[in-house]
């Protein structure tokens, strides 16, 4: 018989991403044993009768045990709670990761309680959806997309392998960088785009009632692809941008300070400035679709009804 990938994976936090990695790893016969945790009793319940684990359970300690790999799957605020829980009962050898959309702080919380004999190898799949909770997460979320794996200086090369591994497995492309590196570029793909998303989706709410109407009338002008992103998980995404604040402000002034050319170049008429601004972001998106990371068709929002719309996060 062939042995799985993983002989007992356990995955804590059956939200989307945590839910996702299951079902691939069910689908793909990644893992000998799949152990599910969460918090939440009512979320424990649910994945019960979804029926992609073998063992469920509210303790995050219990699903450690024996456990070869951890891979942890709540908000980032949480993960350090979780790894003071978890580190006391890996295994020698185990390996404790996660799937956290930020990376420093993320090492810097857990990394106090991992044991000598356990391994850190942080991970963060890019790929996501607006949804949140068990039932949203399905198994080829992580097809095609890129996964960011930051081990920490002097991390085992087998066990950086293991992980790279598993998001291979998972059908993953993978990438290893420092966190740092990745906090950057996260904060400019990811993190300012969804803080400009919730911020035009509240100036919008904030207008008058009359106006707030006909923006919501006719959203399809471009703000209807903003709303999707703005309704994002609130708890995700407050811990994502508490925990990678010096990399968002970064990043932040750098998009004022060209919002503010482009804002001076409306003032003064100067068509050629918007013009080549607007030429060479035309081209940043072929690029993507180039890439396979996104497809040439319109969309118009209306893929998203149809079936979950992938997203970077
Ligand atoms: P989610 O759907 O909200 O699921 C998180 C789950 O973790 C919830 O069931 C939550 O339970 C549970 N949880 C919270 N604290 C816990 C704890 N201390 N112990 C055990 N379970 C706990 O979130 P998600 O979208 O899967 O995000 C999970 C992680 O993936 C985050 O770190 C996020 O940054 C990262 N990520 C997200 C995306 C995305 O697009 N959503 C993409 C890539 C990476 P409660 O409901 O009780 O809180």
């Amino acid at each position: 018989m062939i042995q799985p990938l993983v002989p007992r994976l356990a995955i804590i936090g059956a939200g989307l991403i945590g839910s996702s990695l299951a079902r691939a790893a069910r689908e793909k016969h990644l893992a000998g044993t799949l152990v599910v945790a969460d918090a939440d009793p009512a979320v424990c319940d649910r994945v019960r009768q979804l029926g992609f684990a073998d063992v469920v359970t509210q303790d995050a300690g219990e699903a450690a045990d024996g456990a070869d790999i951890v891979v942890v799957a709540v908000p980032v605020g949480a993960s350090g709670k979780v790894a003071e829980v978890v580190g006391p009962r890996l295994k020698a050898g185990a390996i404790l990761s996660d799937v956290g959309s930020v990376k420093g702080f993320v090492v810097e919380a857990m990394a106090p309680h991992v044991p000598a004999h356990a391994h850190l190898i942080p991970a963060h799949p890019v790929a996501g959806t607006e949804f949140s909770g068990p039932d949203a997460g399905f198994a080829t979320l992580f097809e095609n997309r890129w996964c960011i794996v930051t081990p920490p200086e002097g991390a085992a090369p087998e066990a950086v392998a293991r992980i790279v591994g598993l998001w291979r497995a998972a059908g993953a492309n993978v990438e290893t960088m420092s966190a740092q590196h990745h906090d950057l570029v996260l904060a400019i793909t990811s993190h300012v785009p969804h803080l400009i998303a919730y911020n035009i989706v509240g100036t919008a709410a904030h207008l008058e009632e009359t106006l707030t109407s006909e923006v919501i009338k006719f959203s399809a002008g471009g703000f209807r692809d903003f709303t999707r992103i703005a309704s994002s998980d609130p708890t995700m995404w407050r811990d994502v941008f508490l925990t990678n604040r010096d990399a968002v402000l970064e990043m932040l002034g750098r998009f004022t300070e060209d919002l503010t050319a482009l804002q001076r170049a409306i003032r003064y008429g100067d068509g050629d400035v918007l013009f080549e601004h607007f030429a060479r972001t035309r081209a940043i998106r072929r690029s993507i679709i180039e890439q396979g990371q996104e497809t040439a068709a319109p969309d118009f929002g209306r893929r998203a009804a149809e079936k979950p719309k992938h997203e970077d996060s």
